[in-house]
């Protein structure tokens, strides 16, 4: 048996008696990151990094029992070593290292390598075995540097604004549209106005020192207000709810990954589409997980045979792995589409 293994609860430790990022209720869970396919509710215990509690706490809500550690801070549960690794994905995001007897097994979560202020840098972490994500494990996807999609977003902005009409930028609400709103903080672009998802989170990242730009819950504008010229932040969810006619005339944009692919772009029927993404790319991918030194990679979340077919290729024991990523942040917007509302 391996160390880690895969049982109907997700990815599980059975020597240790714990579960990484479960997909139903466990005694003991170790969470990469707040997101809904990572951190879910009605387990007993929830160990995550320092920097993800306050995320992790608003989504699971004041009830949770969660235990936070420092990065590399080593916990031992059952005489398992574990600790947590920055992953550079979302503020908190975390990789999980495991250790027992000389074996090392590190469980990415979710994860990108290039730079980004909202939250910890990725940390190379060697191991034997590496669980990969592959959310984007196609060669097509291969991400320009962040400032180049930032100034994009901003001339879109401003030729809205010259056309008196609002701009509103759909972003998945917990890291994406912080990772925006921090862009946003020196820019001349405002004023900026939220959803009360994405507003409820900017807390969160403000009370972990992140610096974002200044932004006003749009709910809490008098009605009549005009919203002409502004930018608007709202999670996916909120395309096409009666929630948007209070903007009056504007354009819709959508930050995401997939929005690489014309087809998608067109399928979610928004005006533009700029590709940001919290995921490694295809090249910064083979890169990471050449560089833990795994002799073995297990890929899960996303797009991962052709992954599995080039690792194999080069000599290494790869395989697929199940998982359940819906509801992701990053989903293909049809999936989007399914996932729930908050106020
Ligand atoms: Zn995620
Ligand atoms: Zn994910």
């Amino acid at each position: 048996m391996t160390l880690l293994a895969l049982d109907e609860r997700g990815l599980s430790c059975a020597v240790g008696d714990f579960h990484i990022d479960p997909w139903q209720p466990v005694a003991r869970a170790v969470i990469t990151h707040a997101h809904g396919d990572h951190a879910r509710w009605g387990s007993d215990q929830y160990l995550c990094s320092r920097e993800g509690e306050g995320v992790l706490r608003t989504r699971l809500g004041a009830g949770a029992n969660i235990q936070a550690v420092d990065w590399g801070e080593p916990v031992t549960i059952n005489g398992i070593r574990v600790s947590l690794h920055p992953a550079g994905h979302i503020l908190g995001a975390a990789q999980i290292r495991v250790e027992h007897r000389g074996e090392v097994w590190v469980v990415s979560g979710d994860y990108k390598t290039t730079p980004d202020v909202t939250c910890s840098p990725f940390e190379l972490v060697r191991c034997h075995t590496f669980i990969t994500e592959s959310t984007f494990g196609l060669p097509i996807y291969q991400w320009a540097p962040e400032s180049a999609v930032f100034e994009e977003i901003r001339s879109w902005w401003t030729s809205n604004r010259e056309r008196g009409r609002a701009s509103v930028l759909f972003a998945y609400a917990l890291g994406k549209a912080q990772r925006l709103l921090a862009g946003f903080a020196d820019a001349d672009i405002g004023p900026i106005y939220t959803h009360g998802a994405v507003e409820r989170l900017n807390r969160d990242y403000r009370a972990a020192g992140i610096r974002i730009a200044q932004t006003t819950y749009a709910g809490g504008m008098p009605r009549g207000h005009s919203f002409a010229g502004s930018l608007i932040v709202a999670p996916p969810s909120a395309a096409g709810s009666t929630w948007m006619r209070r903007f009056g005339e504007f354009s819709t944009g959508f930050a995401s990954g997939w929005m690489r692919v014309r087809g998608i772009r067109r399928r979610r029927a928004v005006d533009r589409g700029f590709a940001l993404s919290d995921h490694v790319d295809w090249p910064s991918l083979l890169s990471a997980v050449d560089a833990t030194g795994a002799e073995r990679v297990w890929v899960t979340h996303g797009i991962r045979e052709p992954l599995v077919r080039l690792l194999s290729e080069r000599g290494v024991e790869a395989r697929a792995i199940a998982s359940r990523w819906k509801g992701e942040e990053d989903l293909e917007p049809v999936e989007i589409a399914g996932e729930e509302i908050e106020a």
